[in-house]
């Protein structure tokens, strides 16, 4: 029976299970590739934002220095320079110097306070130019190129407070005017952000990020679209005029990489609960086809069981009644021995039969049963009347054991008898060498039971689950040595269960085997 069901799991793995599982792979590697492709999106459009906000800051840069070159093209050189205007008008505007080389030796330097001390200024100024001689240098490279470039050379420390440290960015100056080669401009950074990008940068987070200007030095926000902790996990960039500080953008709400890890988690998840569906499905399918096939293999043997069955009865009867037509036997005892025999064929014929119409009728749900009040113990003496004969005729001994005298029940009794018969016909018939036999009657809690106990071949754990299948016999049908239908049990189980009763069994292969019907009490 066993032969078709590897083909049919070969089949499922091939036609169900590779693709899903390749499936799932493919889907859970596409899904990592989407989700990188997604961030990597994301991070484009934040370093975007980010990027039109450090564009407007070099605008506003620009925008000064303009300014300054167009006062020295309007300016003679008696004439004094007078930024005063430009730096009032400018809150974070701080100072501006014009100087010729990074020593500051000749220079010009406009402040708008009165309140800073020119000298530790210009030495603090000089000292920054110092360190970034070769950047100064160079600004006149990309002069020559056509680029004026606002080159941030940092802070210029005033103290430890923030409100002194003034960032300086330096840009060469045209040169056909006869004044200096530099100019510098000198920012409050604070400030620049707050007054000049504030504004920007709320227009372009637009609700839906929240940005926020970050001081590096001590990782404080400056400036944010919203309270915000000063440890943002976004996304950074620095300001390109103020290397201080930098910027960093978030999504509002959940961050990207949280909606990232959702969908992922959905996704996986619903590929799991899919996958779970499908192998389920599977297994229905496995199990299902499985029953079926058990059940064809199963009727094919029924059907070889049952013509072995009558073959021999038949046989016996016609071989006897030919010989008795033919008038060749004389000895009288001979003569009712032959009828005896054709007799008990007859009614093993019938028997076989009425198995089998009895069993069409309970497929059919035919099978009608008439209840009557009966004593079990009764019953079960009826039935052994009937088998004595049988039993001793085939070398069985038997005992009958009633633990108790009265067990009245509600039952059909031609069923119940039915019942106990098959019973004790499986037991003569699977009992090997060991030909006792132990029938007892009792009570067990709300029931009253007869249970027949053999001392046989005994049941394996494997074939327990199955005999009270239709068409179930344990073994293969054609090495099978005793012949059977395969009905009997479960036309036991049928009767059992149409009395609302039960049946069990204990049984090991080889130790032989006891069954016991339980039915209600009345
Ligand atoms: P049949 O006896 O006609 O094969 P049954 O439905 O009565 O059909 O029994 C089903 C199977 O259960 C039998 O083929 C046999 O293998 C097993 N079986 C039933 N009763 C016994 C028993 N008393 N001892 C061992 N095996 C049994």
């Amino acid at each position: 029976m066993k032969g078709p069901f590897p083909k049919i799991s070969v089949v499922l793995i091939i036609v169900f299970l590779i693709p899903a599982v390749s499936y799932t792979v493919f889907e859970i590697n596409s899904l990592s590739e989407d989700e990188e492709m997604i961030k990597e999106i994301y991070n484009n459009q934040l370093d975007a934002i980010l990027f039109s906000v450090n564009q407007s800051s070099n605008d506003l840069a620009e925008s000064w220095s303009k300014k300054i070159l167009a006062q020295l093209d309007t300016i003679s050189k008696d004439s004094d320079l007078d930024f005063r205007k430009m730096l009032e008008e400018s809150w974070s505007l701080n100072a501006i110097v014009l100087f010729n080389d990074v020593t500051l030796k000749e220079c010009g330097i406009y402040f708008k306070s009165d309140t800073i001390t020119r000298d530790s200024y210009l030495s603090q100024l000089k000292k920054n130019l110092l360190t970034n001689r070769g950047k100064v240098d160079k600004l006149k490279g990309f002069m020559e190129n056509g680029y004026r470039k606002l080159e941030p050379l940092g802070h210029i420390g005033l103290g430890e407070r923030n409100f002194y440290i003034d960032n300086l960015l330096v840009f060469v100056l045209d040169q056909d005017q006869d004044f200096f080669q530099y100019a510098g401009i000198l920012i409050h950074p604070q400030y620049f952000i707050e007054q000049g990008l504030a504004a920007k940068i709320q227009a372009i987070s637009q609700e839906k990020f929240i940005i926020a200007a970050i001081n590096g030095l001590d990782n404080s926000v400056v400036y944010a679209t919203e309270p915000t902790p000063d440890n943002l996990k976004g996304q950074k960039r620095a300001f390109w005029l103020l290397p201080d500080y930098y910027l960093s953008i978030i999504l509002k709400g959940k961050t990207m990489e949280t909606l990232v890890q959702e969908r992922a988690t959905t996704n996986i998840l619903l590929l799991i609960g899919l996958n779970l569906a499908l192998f389920a499905g599977l297994w229905l399918v496995y199990r299902n086809l499985n029953k079926a096939l058990q059940l064809a293999q199963a009727k094919s043997d029924f059907v070889s069981n049952v013509s072995h069955e009558i073959r021999t009865p038949l046989s016996l009867i016609s071989m006897f009644a030919e010989t008795l037509q033919m008038n060749r036997i004389r000895d009288e005892n001979k003569k009712k021995e032959y009828y005896k025999v054709i007799g008990q064929e007859a009614n093993r014929l019938a028997g076989i039969v009425n198995k089998i119409l009895n069993f069409s009728k309970m497929e059919a749900d035919k099978r009608v049963y008439h209840f009557k009040n009966e004593e079990l113990n009764n019953i079960v003496d009826d039935v052994l009347k009937i088998y004595e004969y049988h039993l001793k005729n085939n070398d069985f001994v038997y005992e009958i054991i009633k633990q108790q005298d009265n067990l009245p029940v509600h039952v059909d009794r031609p069923a119940i008898e039915e019942a106990v018969i098959n019973l004790i016909d499986n037991a003569m018939k699977y009992s090997g060498e060991n030909n006792s036999i132990i029938i007892k009657t009792g009570t067990d809690g709300e029931f009253a039971y007869v249970s027949v106990k053999d001392h046989g071949i005994g049941i394996s754990k494997s074939d327990k689950m199955h005999i009270f299948d239709k068409f179930y016999r344990a073994g293969k049908g054609e090495i099978h040595n005793t012949k059977g239908t395969g009905l009997g049990l479960s036309l036991v189980k049928h009767i059992v269960d149409a009395h609302k009763g039960k049946i069990d069994l204990i049984s090991n292969l080889g130790e032989g085997s006891t069954f016991r019907i339980l039915i209600p009490k009345i």
